[in-house]
């Protein structure tokens, strides 16, 4: 067993984190108890605990991943993804960029996801937007 240390940073937020983990424990099942709270961002410097506030940090990062790959996967329009052609994967059209904002106080905030460059249906957000509510809750993920 070794104890390893990873350093984290998110795209969401300005949190940057170290945390230890132990190589003996199978990748899915391990947890990341925190080492170094590096930088503590400005939403998230007031949750308390260390843990809660990596945790908090995470959960925003891998909502926003999670939500885009929902759209990814959802989309019935060609407009808004084209396939990789190395991995024949799903990924937006050139030109087409996600941007993201977030509203409310940790750990309840809102996410708000923008596609820039490319214009979407009122029914293809209403589409999106039902994916998303069942997937993370009502009123979780807004799409702009
Ligand atoms: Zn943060």
């Amino acid at each position: 067993m070794t104890i390893r240390i990873t350093r984290w940073s998110s795209d969401t937020c300005e949190c940057v984190i170290e945390f230890s983990w132990d190589d003996s424990v199978p990748e899915n099942e391990r947890t990341g108890r925190v080492k170094n709270y590096i930088n503590r961002c400005l939403a998230h410097e007031s949750i308390n605990s260390e843990a809660d506030r990596f945790r908090t940090a995470l959960e925003e990062n891998q909502r926003k991943n999670k939500a885009h790959a929902t759209i990814l996967e959802k989309a019935t329009t060609s407009s808004l993804y084209e396939l990789d052609q190395q991995t024949n994967q799903r990924q937006l059209k050139s030109g087409i960029t996600l941007s993201w904002e977030f509203s409310g106080s940790a750990p309840n905030r809102v996410m708000t996801l923008k596609y820039n460059g490319v214009e979407l249906t009122e029914a293809q957000k209403n589409s999106f937007r039902t994916h998303l509510n069942n997937k993370f809750g009502a009123g979780k993920v807004k799409l702009a």
